[in-house]
């Protein structure tokens, strides 16, 4: 009963991704998570995620975008839901920008690069042409954007649920509220110990988001952070004004990573405010001790600081918050690879605050360097290996 060919453990983004397209393939798999997905305790929380085409983080993820876009749209049509909504996207950064976003460069010519080189429909605005499409963005003069008019927001819940379902739907066995203390793997495969039962399994696969570092060797653990980021939401004067079809979702890039955050569409089916999302990387901490309570003072410095120089139409009245977590590697690429210590398991994230638009593709990357031994996709940039060479 408690034997399978393969185990994920935690099903988030990556996990849930990873256990529908083994169990899609015939393994026989068993997908634990100590929480109850999609829940609010990790990183795939909050209703939208940013995707776009031209992946500015390099060109090593176009495979998994474009891979990622097939898996929605399929995922679509399988469940009747809608998981992509379409709002343009815009990413706004002064050409001085002395800090760097994801990777070191100006990402706004990064990301004009790749749409170049794979025809990716764009167009780069200046400060002027951005207020005039956009009456709700305030730029500075000095600012200019990538605009992708293809781009726009997942809804990740609705992806988590979407794939664990149709994951069931292939014979997948589910465990939720039960976490995973310990695993070992052996020359016949892997034991995995829960609070509540023991599992066998030909592989594994650690899919534990922000709690990653705990599975790893202590060499590693230097190259991973876990950052704090605070999810909020504002009443709209007029929320009509920010539906995806009227407002693009804005990465802001400014001189100090202080600067920098994000704005969102609002769904129709959303709550009703405006999303805003930090992008901060000055402290870090561990996914257990993670501060869940928002503060009236960071609260004022998201909306007065941030908010009232840059976006119109938004009321400082906060009608909910969120705390989430990014899992950064020191090089903010993510992580897919073997564990160091057996090849039965395969471990991925961090995803550094940029993997959910990913994370179809990575899962089905995970299931396949499992139960197949190896990736159609060239992996090489995202070995664990280079962590262990960062010390602090
Ligand atoms: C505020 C915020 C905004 C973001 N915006 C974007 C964006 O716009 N676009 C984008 O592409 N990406 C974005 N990201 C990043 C993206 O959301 C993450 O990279 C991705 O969701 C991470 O997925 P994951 O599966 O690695 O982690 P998670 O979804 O957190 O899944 C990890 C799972 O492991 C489980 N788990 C952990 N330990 C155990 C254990 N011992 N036993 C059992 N289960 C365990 C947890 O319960 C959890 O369910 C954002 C992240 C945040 C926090």
């Amino acid at each position: 009963m408690n034997q399978y060919d393969l185990i994920v453990v935690g099903l988030g983004a990556v996990g849930s991704a990873a256990l529908y397209q083994a169990s899609k393939g015939g393994a026989r798999a068993l997908g634990i998570d100590r929480f109850d997905p999609p829940h609010t305790m990790g990183s795939s929380h909050g209703d939208t995620r940013i995707t776009r085409q031209s992946i500015g983080e390099g060109e090593i993820y176009m495979p998994f975008i474009r891979r990622s876009n097939e898996i929605w749209r399929d995922l679509e049509t399988s469940t009747g839901q809608e998981l992509f909504l379409e709002s343009g996207g815009l990413i706004i950064a002064p050409e001085s920008a002395t800090a760097s976003f994801h990777v070191p460069g100006d990402f706004v010519a990064l990301s004009v690069d790749i749409a170049e080189k794979y025809g990716i429909p764009h167009e780069v605005l200046s400060a002027e042409e951005i207020k005039r499409h956009f009456p709700m963005l305030m730029p500075r003069p000095v600012d200019r954007a990538y605009y992708e008019p293809g781009a726009g927001v997942l809804r990740p819940e609705r992806c988590i649920n979407a794939q664990l379902d149709l994951a069931i739907e292939a014979g997948a066995a589910i465990r939720t509220q039960e976490k995973m203390i310990r695993y070992q793997a052996d020359s016949q495969g892997v034991t995995v110990v829960t609070d509540r039962d023991n599992f066998r399994a030909d592989k594994l696969i650690l899919a534990t988001g922000a709690w990653i570092g705990d599975l790893l060797p202590e060499s590693y653990r230097a190259g991973i952070r876990v950052c704090r980021q605070v999810i909020y939401w504002f009443e709209a004067e007029n929320l009509e004004a920010f539906y995806p079809e009227n407002c693009p979702f804005v990465i802001w890039i400014g001189d100090r990573l202080e600067d920098f955050w994000s704005t969102f569409p609002a769904p129709r089916d959303g709550l009703p405010g405006v999303k805003l999302v930090t992008e901060q990387y000055h402290t870090s901490t561990h996914a257990d001790a993670l501060s869940r309570q928002v503060s009236p003072e960071e609260t004022a410095d998201m909306y007065h600081r941030l908010t009232v120089p840059r976006l119109k139409g938004l009321r400082e009245n906060l009608i909910h918050a969120d705390v989430c977590m990014y899992t950064v590697s020191a090089d903010e690429h993510f992580v897919i690879d073997y564990h160091p210590e057996s090849e039965r398991v395969v471990v991925a994230s961090p995803c550094s605050g940029h993997g959910f638009k990913h994370s179809a593709a990575v899962g089905e990357t995970l299931a396949q360097l499992a139960l197949d031994g190896g990736s159609e996709f060239d992996i090489s940039a995202f070995e664990l290996a280079r962590l262990g060479d960062i010390r602090e």
